[in-house]
């Protein structure tokens, strides 16, 4: 098996996904399909972890399961012994029903309603991440009718933000989420936690961007968290036993992406956090991540097939394939850029230029806007890489159109995981109107 950096192909030239053909997944499952190369989820989780260990710390890699959750994504965390960050009742519960052991479940969300507290606090979820004042109220009072005790941590937003390439250090208060630092909101709900006897306040987090790829950003973060931390602790006597650093940790989704490996991304993080700490003769708490892109982006794979393609003279054509913005909404929400391939031959030269477009009822429903590709017919299967993180997990039934089906596909043998929706799931939950009046 011929192997490069973003995909394998077999002895046929077929793009292989955890060692299965493509052509053959696609057979047997039907497209649209998202596929997982399963191998390729341990290897980033077990990267981060084991780059935490070699430095020598108290470390947490905690999967922010927004990227994709189901009930396999959380069996398979749950056996490489990492974390998982959830932002719903609906993450929460598919987690219950995974069986995912509940004091690796940090729960975040800036409008956490009383129902999800609730459930939260009966399945003793191992911490809650406070984002306001509100929620403060809400979860004491929760606590109050229960008569428990959880841990939680405070988000805060320490004035650094990633845009892509670049790191604002003051245009954070306007975020939506957590407590502010400079206005002292932050301080104010420390000191409110603090007093509480049924919150035990284990650390601070905060989580500053997404598809970061530079280690500036989180080094920035660290500063600025671990001079905050010098404050609480010279003026409240506090010290956090966990700073929790979010998520954002970039990946490749074009030639044009110049990854960093999580080794790298850990021991900037671990080494700016021990450089505050001794200059600051703060003790050195325990580092918590929570990657979701990093973790399942690139292992995600969606197969289409090619139906229609329109030319018009002079212009670039459009080729069309089976799904779009219902399974895929980052290039119409964001203008994302992915590639794609022919399963049959991701290495053919390409002799055009096209518009791989979706087949839903928007004009923006383009997943790649320049796609070079090798002559192609209905019926062949094309494979946009990297669709793995925010994908199916933002998938919509936009024109009543089922969502695909996902598969994991290991060590050459393929399983579903989640059943693609049929036209009668599409219309489970309507209900037939009793007409009032008139006929
Ligand atoms: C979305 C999110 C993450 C994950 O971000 P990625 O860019 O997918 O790594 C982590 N932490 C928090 C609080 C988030 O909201």
């Amino acid at each position: 098996m011929l192997t490069n950096n973003l995909y394998d192909i077999n002895e046929h030239n077929h793009l292989t996904i955890g060692g299965v053909d493509a052509l053959e997944l696609a057979q047997n499952f039907g497209t649209p399909l998202i596929v997982y190369d399963v191998a390729r989820i341990k290897q980033q989780l077990q990267a981060f972890q084991t780059a935490f260990a070699q430095q020598n710390i108290d470390y947490a890699v905690s999967y922010a399961s927004k990227a994709f959750a189901a009930i396999a994504m959380y069996q398979v965390v749950n056996q490489a012994g990492a974390h998982i960050d959830v932002v719903s009742g609906g993450e929460l519960y598919t987690a219950l029903q995974a069986g995912f052991p509940m004091d690796k479940v940090s729960f975040h969300g800036n409008n956490k309603t009383p129902a999800e507290l609730l459930l939260a606090v009966k399945q003793h979820v191992g911490v809650i991440i406070l984002d306001n004042f509100y929620e403060i109220e809400l979860l004491n009072q929760i606590l109050q009718e229960n008569q428990t005790k959880i841990k939680v941590m405070l988000r805060i937003t320490p004035g650094v933000t990633a845009h892509t390439h670049q790191y604002d250090q003051t245009g954070q208060e306007d975020s939506k989420f957590g407590f502010d630092v400079r206005s002292r909101q932050a301080t104010r709900a420390l000191k409110m936690v603090l007093a509480n006897s049924r919150m035990d306040l284990i650390g601070i987090h905060a989580h500053i961007g997404s598809q970061i790829l530079e280690v500036e950003g989180f080094e920035l973060e660290v500063q600025a968290l671990m001079q905050i931390i010098k404050d609480w602790s010279q003026q409240y006597d506090y010290q956090p036993q966990v700073l929790n650093l979010g998520g954002g940790f970039g990946i490749r989704y074009t030639a044009q992406d110049q990854i960093i490996e999580p080794g790298v991304f850990v021991k900037a993080i671990v080494q700016a956090v021990k450089r505050s700490a001794s200059k600051y003769q703060l003790s050195i708490p325990a580092i918590w991540i929570e990657p979701g892109r990093s973790i399942v982006g690139a292992a995600g794979y969606s197969l289409y097939t090619i139906g229609s393609r329109k030319d018009v003279p002079g212009l670039q054509s459009y080729v069309n394939v089976d799904g779009g913005m219902g399974d895929n909404i980052r290039p119409a929400l964001y203008q994302a850029d992915y590639e794609a391939i022919l399963a049959r031959n991701p290495q053919a030269a390409a002799v055009e230029t096209v518009h791989l477009a979706g087949r839903y009822c928007e004009s923006g429903d383009i997943l790649i806007d320049q796609q070079k590709l090798p002559a192609s017919h209905p019926g062949d299967i094309v494979a946009v890489l990297a669709t793995g993180a925010y994908g199916y997990s933002m998938a919509s039934n936009y024109n009543r159109v089922p969502r695909p089906a996902v598969v994991f596909a290991e060590a050459g043998q393929s399983q579903l995981v989640i059943k693609r929706e049929t036209y009668a799931d599409l219309v489970s939950h309507d209900c037939f109107y009793q007409q009032k009046g008139g006929n």
